[in-house]
């Protein structure tokens, strides 16, 4: 089985998960329009990927393929986590997170901003089984944005060589990405094709 729905509505990941999978033999069908949106509300990333991927099962009647990622910065003790995409607030977007996010390691040296992106990847099947697999990329977040590529936090974290995720191409990120990792992984784990 190597037809999945996917869960996500977000056209930079879609657009990110087709360019993973798709050379991996694996095809994406995309989210329906009128499916409803769920409540993320788990405690972990886990938690989360399966009730997006079950909630388009019980949809769809398909397979379905949903991650969920978070930025873990250890200099605040893993803030802002599971709650990454509203951490300035329920519906803030991408630019006050990041202000967010400097404004917490204001005070932080450089040499205490170490950080990981997490993700989780989640298959559910029509059966009710389910399969989990995680992938992470180390790195820290420099005091300022830089670079235009991306999306997210990526504008402020940086790898070992000082580039930022916004200062790669998309090839390179999905290469190295948390993304990148946990879905190769997930296809290994499938055994596709
Ligand atoms: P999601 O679970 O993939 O929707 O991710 C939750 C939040 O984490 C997003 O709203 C982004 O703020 C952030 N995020 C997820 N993936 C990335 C990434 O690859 N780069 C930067 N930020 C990301």
């Amino acid at each position: 089985m190597s037809t999945f729905v996917l869960a996500t509505a977000n056209a930079h990941k879609t657009q990110e998960l087709r360019e993973i999978l798709q050379p991996l033999g694996v095809t994406l069908l995309p989210r329906p329009t009128d499916v409803p949106d769920v409540v993320e509300d788990g405690d972990t990333l886990e938690a989360n990927a399966l009730i997006k991927a079950r909630a388009l099962v019980a949809a769809t009647g398909h397979a379905a393929i949903a991650d969920d990622t978070g930025l873990f910065v250890d200099a605040l003790e893993g803030a802002p986590g599971v709650h990454s995409a509203r951490y300035a607030g329920e519906d803030a977007t991408n630019e006050e997170n990041v202000e967010k996010l400097l404004a917490a390691l204001a005070r932080i040296p450089s040499t205490h901003r170490a950080a990981r992106f997490r993700t989780v990847a989640a298959v559910a099947y029509p059966d009710g089984s389910s399969v989990v697999v995680e992938g992470s990329l180390e790195g820290t977040i420099i005091d300022d944005v830089r670079g235009s590529g991306g999306f997210g936090y990526d504008p402020v974290f940086a790898l070992a060589d000082g580039r930022t995720l916004s200062e790669l191409s998309s090839q390179e990120k999905n290469e190295i990405s948390h993304r990148g990792r946990a879905f190769r992984a997930l296809v290994e784990i499938l055994q596709i094709p």
